[in-house]
């Protein structure tokens, strides 16, 4: 008898019909003799249309409000999910973060776990049979107030709850069956990959492949989950699994590089501050500040200088622009820079593998294949396992695909091999 937690994503429960596929299938497992926890999140975009509900009311809604709303969609669907179990004659009860104990830090809308405290009713409700349904993306800080885990969330409840119930794996469900080579929406010469190191899954996750939430990937690595990405549409399809020290084909044991893929990330901005003294100190004092508003700085560059006066550069998500570029433009003018430039047009393309530090002509080859498709890169940073490289958005896809087919990862099936399935 296995102990199993399977994450059904948004699309999986989007409509009453695709709720009860997930009970068939749940209850499938549940009479082969395993016992079942179900992580799911809110239906459809359920999320979405909660966001743009709070902001018609409040341009700019409390972070707390905003969790005690978000987290409705999520308990929407545990509850739904667990009568249509039920109604396939299985016991079912759904629960809240709360309610098994999903102990979080203070802040909402991005909370990070602290804590499981609540197992032993989940394995009480295991032993009495029941199939589980815990509601993703939420939990409760200290004061006993709910909070919500971040955009794609979910993935995150998911692993935490396998590995705090000790389950011998844990089922992350969506519309794909499995990690790709690459996004297959936007290269559709994208294939399957068997199965990716927590590390490699790290890189990908970090830069944009959104089928796994990072945190969850970390959360993984942290406590040795395994974690297998798979279909909720198609069954049959083996999916991707994501361990320790995956098996390679390969027995060759060579020292060459491994590409693992190319991922994209069209949800960042670039921020130039312009003309700013090139001096000791200046660096620091705007990076400080942007630490201390917890804004997230992703790939930074300072141009040559020119006259003592210099361009510095950095990606952050865009969901922050709008609240920090009061500050931006302060430091900026504080510091005696002439001015901020905001470009919310950009995608962030990665190639992402084990050994590239290790072999230069990768970041040459990779450079070159960009110029050849006549694309203009504006900012790049390594790894010793990813090279990124930003560039306009509407070059995103004609990047991602060219550079799929310079490091050979291209499908012989071509377009059959895609499998998202909406
Ligand atoms: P869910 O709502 O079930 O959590 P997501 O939308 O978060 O599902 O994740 C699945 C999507 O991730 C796919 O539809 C696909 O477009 C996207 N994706 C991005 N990069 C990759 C990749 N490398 N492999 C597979 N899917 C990817
Ligand atoms: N419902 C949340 C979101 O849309 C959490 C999740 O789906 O994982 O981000
Ligand atoms: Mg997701």
């Amino acid at each position: 008898m296995a102990l199993v937690v399977a994450k059904f994503g948004g699309s999986s429960v989007a409509t009453a019909e695709r709720i009860k596929n997930v009970a068939s299938r749940l209850v499938r497992r549940h009479n082969a003799g395993n016992q079942v926890v179900c992580v799911v999140s809110a239906m459809g975009d359920n999320t979405d249309h909660l966001l743009d509900l709070a902001h018609s009311v409040n341009p700019n809604p409390s972070a707390r409000e905003m969790d005690m709303l978000l987290s409705t969609g999520e308990q929407v669907s545990v509850a739904v999910l667990a009568m249509a179990v039920q109604a396939l004659g299985v016991p079912a009860v759904s629960h809240t973060g709360a309610q098994v104990g999903i102990v979080t830090d203070e802040s909402y809308t991005a909370a990070k776990i602290g804590a499981i405290v609540g197992v032993e009713r989940l394995r009480k409700d295991l032993d009495e049979g029941n199939i589980v349904v815990v509601a993703g993306f939420q939990g409760i800080n200290e004061a006993g107030e709910i909070t919500t885990l971040g955009r794609g969330g979910s993935d995150t409840t998911a692993v935490a709850l396998a590995a705090a119930v000790g389950a011998d794996y844990c089922e992350i469900y969506s519309d794909v069956d499995g990690v790709y080579t690459a996004d297959p929406r936007i290269c559709p010469k994208a294939h399957r990959i068997e199965r990716l190191s927590y590390d490699e899954m790290l890189e990908l996750s970090a830069n944009g492949a959104g089928v796994l939430q990072l945190r969850a990937v970390e959360f993984a690595s942290k406590y040795g989950v395994v974690i297998h990405a798979r279909s909720t549409f198609l069954p049959d399809s083996k999916g991707t699994i994501i361990e320790e020290a995956p098996d390679r084909m390969d027995t060759n044991y060579s020292e060459g590089v491994v590409i693992s893929g190319i991922a994209h990330d069209l949800s960042e901005a670039k921020i130039t501050m312009r003309h700013v003294p090139d001096r000791s100190g200046i660096a620091a004092t705007i990076f400080t500040r942007l630490g201390e508003m917890g804004v997230n700085v992703d790939i930074i560059i300072q141009d040559v200088s020119h006259d003592g006066l210099t361009d510095i550069s950095f990606t952050t998500p865009m969901d922050d622009v709008e609240h920090i570029t009061g500050t931006v433009s302060e430091i900026c003018r504080e510091i005696g820079g002439e001015g901020v430039e905001i470009n919310t047009h950009i995608a962030k393309v990665s190639l992402v593998g084990a050994g590239m530090k290790s072999y230069p002509g990768v970041a040459a080859k990779m450079f070159r294949t960009l110029a050849d498709a006549k694309i203009n890169i504006s900012m790049i940073s390594t790894s010793p396992i990813c090279i990124s490289t930003v560039v306009d958005a509407d070059e995103c896809a004609h990047a991602v695909q060219a550079l799929h087919t310079a490091f050979g990862l291209d499908s012989e099936e071509e377009e059959n091999n895609v499998k998202v399935v909406r």
